[in-house]
């Protein structure tokens, strides 16, 4: 072994071009490693290829070329090991709505060849919180607890590394909440997680390393220290007392006004520390009401990674 969960050389996939388009190049030549025990997370926006990668580790969709290799298992001449090694919480709420959660994980077992006596589906139902609803069938499950089911399905096989897609995209926040709490949970027992999202926040919130992917291609990876140090842009939001006459101005700030009345300041933290910023409201004879800082877009992030290369 060498340290690594996964190492990915080199991985292109083009889609097929569907009625009327031309084909998609979904991933560009990426290269990737995941180190093992980390919690990692794969982030960009909408389409950018992140359920392409997490699809091909998980062996359902067949790369256009390059190499993989999964707990030091490459996919081409291990396949059996490569999938043994990794279990992935699909995006899509993909369940047979005939099976109930307690079939549905003896099933699964099944298909990765996990021997009855080594099954753990009800230690798996509780974790997940589903022991209530082992004998329900699925089609009368919430959305939320189909999620849950899914997670439950990935874990059947003991992997040594859990993958999820965009687990909290559209999910409240108690069970985001229950599968942050499982996902740490697992972590501290040993198992490598990869988790992908368009969310900065939650990749600062839960990872130890991030990947960055944008239109099929590695923007940047990095320690997420070292990744949101590198993200110097700031942007506060302030909601004048009154109606503001003139603006504040300062170097290294810009400055515009919002339609209903907010100024919103972007700055570089290295450069203005946000004590000045205030400073130049206030020399700007604004009183403020509220203050906001508001978040970087993940456009404006790659902007700044590819800036700084
Ligand atoms: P993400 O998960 O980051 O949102 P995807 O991997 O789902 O991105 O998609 C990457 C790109 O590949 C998108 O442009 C998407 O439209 C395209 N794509 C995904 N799946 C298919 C498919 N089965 N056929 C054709 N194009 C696809
Ligand atoms: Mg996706």
């Amino acid at each position: 072994m060498t340290g690594n969960a996964i190492e990915i050389n080199g991985l292109r996939k083009t889609y097929a071009g569907q009625k009327g388009t031309g084909p998609k190049e979904a991933l560009k030549d990426i290269d990737l490693t995941i180190p093992q025990g980390s919690v990692f997370g794969l982030l960009g926006p909408n389409g950018a290829g992140k359920s392409t990668l997490i699809n091909i580790l998980a062996g359902l969709v067949v790369k256009t070329a390059g190499q993989v290799r999964i707990w030091g298992f490459d996919q081409d001449v291990n396949p059996r090991q490569s999938r043994a090694a990794i279990g992935v919480m699909p995006q899509e709420l993909n369940l047979d709505p005939f099976f109930t959660p307690r079939a549905a994980l003896e099933v699964q077992a099944g298909l990765y060849g996990v021997p009855k006596s080594q099954r753990r589906s009800d230690e798996i139902l509780a974790l997940v919180g589903l022991e209530d609803k082992a004998e329900a069938y699925a089609r009368t499950l919430s959305g939320g607890m189909r999620r849950r089911l899914l997670l439950a399905k990935a874990l059947v096989h003991s992997p040594h590394i859990l993958v999820l897609d965009e687990p909290t995209a559209g999910v409240d926040i108690e069970l985001r909440q229950m599968l942050w709490a499982n996902v740490r949970k697992l972590n501290e027992q040993g198992m490598t997680i990869i988790l992908t999202t368009h969310y900065l926040e939650e990749a600062e919130e839960m990872c130890d390393e991030i990947a960055i992917i944008n239109n099929g291609e590695k923007v940047a990876q990095d320690s997420t220290a070292n990744l949101l140090g590198r993200i110097d842009r700031k942007t506060m939001v302030i909601h004048p007392a009154s109606a503001a006459e003139t603006l504040p101005s300062g170097p290294g700030m810009t400055v515009t006004k919002r339609a209903d009345g907010a100024i919103v300041i972007t700055y570089r933290a290295a450069d203005t520390p946000a004590e000045a910023v205030l400073d130049a409201v206030h020399a700007a004879g604004i009183s403020i009401r509220d203050v906001k800082t508001a978040e970087a877009d993940l456009e404006e992030v790659f902007l700044e990674l590819t800036r700084s290369r």
